[in-house]
This record gives structure tokens, sequence and C-alpha cells, in this order.
């Protein structure tokens, strides 16, 4: 898809956005060809930082839709916000690994 994806350090073969997705930490990571620990080369207090401000961010812009869901019962309306909370989870995390196959260096892990 790109000419500048991260690959493994080890074995060459190209991260995929989903092996990103899948890993617990961007930094805790490992080569789906060869199992080599890998970690981008990411600030992880700036990550955090980025997550809660994208958090707060859309706590804000959804206050018009807290009246919307009251009427729902606080059961329905606490599915339909679980729910609201996992895809915008996924939206960020695929956005995020996104960035990172594409635009941060990656290495290897020896220790
Ligand atoms: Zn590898």
């Amino acid at each position: 898809m790109s000419t500048n994806q991260a690959r493994c350090p080890e074995c060459a073969v190209p991260l995929t956005v989903w092996r990103v997705v899948a890993a617990p930490l961007p930094n805790r990571l490992r080569c789906g060809a060869c199992r080599a620990r890998l970690r981008f080369e990411v600030n992880l207090l700036a990550l955090i930082a980025l997550a809660a401000a994208v958090l707060a961010g859309v706590v804000w812009l959804a206050r018009p839709f807290y009246a919307l869901l009251a009427p729902l019962g606080i059961v329905s309306a606490a599915v339909f916000a679980a729910a609201a909370a996992l895809g915008l989870w996924l939206a960020f995390e695929f956005g995020l690994a996104w960035f990172l196959v594409h635009r941060r260096p990656v290495r290897a892990v020896h220790d």
C-alpha cells in the first residue's frame, strides 16, 4: 500500500496495521513472521495525552446527544454509550496503528 510502511528489522517482513492494533501496547509488539520483539519510536506519555484529549473532546462534543439518550432508560442508554465508546476506541486504535506503521521507525528489542 505504501512504500514507507514499517518493516521488521530482523526479517524485513512488512508490519501490518492489524498487528499493531492487536498488540497490548505499541511498544509491546511481536513480528508476525519471526516473532522478534519490536517497538516503535514513540513517546508513550504523548500517546496517553493524545488519547485523553480525544476522549475529552468526544465527551464534550457528544453533549447534545446525552438528552436524546435519557428517554431510552438507563440500561439502553448505557449499552448505547458503551457501543459508541467501543466504536470510537477502535477508530482511534486503528488510526493510531496506521500512523505508527506508516510514519514511525520501528526497531527490534533485545534483552
Ligand atoms: Zn520479523
